[in-house]
């Protein structure tokens, strides 16, 4: 890859990284917790990165048990961009199929364990406050 290519991709990945930082720690509130009172299988991640920034691992496993995915998946998306090491196709379906599968069963033992990151609270909701009044 030519020197100018390689620096763009590197303004292009920094860029990209400091705006999903931004929404994701200043501006994001999870829609469907908000319209619906239930969270979401990503719920928590936001806090949990938080905590992974500040190397506090117990925490942010608390947050979210997932939370290790999105490092890992930044640093692979990074070398796919970077042409250094490159997914085929089949392998970036089966990763994402994979990822959601362990989203979703994490979800579930979240709900059915009745972690306090994953509470309803139907009553704060639109939802909510459409059917129920106050
Ligand atoms: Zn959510």
């Amino acid at each position: 890859m030519p020197d100018k290519t390689k620096k763009t991709a590197y303004v292009r990945i920094l860029i990209w990284i400091v705006c999903i930082a931004a929404v994701l720690f200043y501006f994001y509130r999870c829609p469907m917790e908000y319209f619906l009172g239930i969270p979401c299988p990503g719920c928590g991640m936001s806090r949990a990165l938080l905590a992974f920034v500040h190397l506090d691992f117990i925490k942010a496993f608390y947050f979210h048990p997932l939370f290790w995915l999105v490092p890992a998946a930044a640093v692979l998306w990074i070398l796919d961009r970077l042409h250094i090491f490159i997914f085929s196709k089949k392998i970036r379906q089966r990763l994402l199929l994979w990822t959601g599968i362990l989203f979703l069963l994490v979800y579930a033992i979240r709900l059915l364990f009745g972690s306090p990151v994953t509470h309803p609270h139907f009553r704060q909701s639109v939802l909510g406050h459409l059917f129920l009044g106050d």
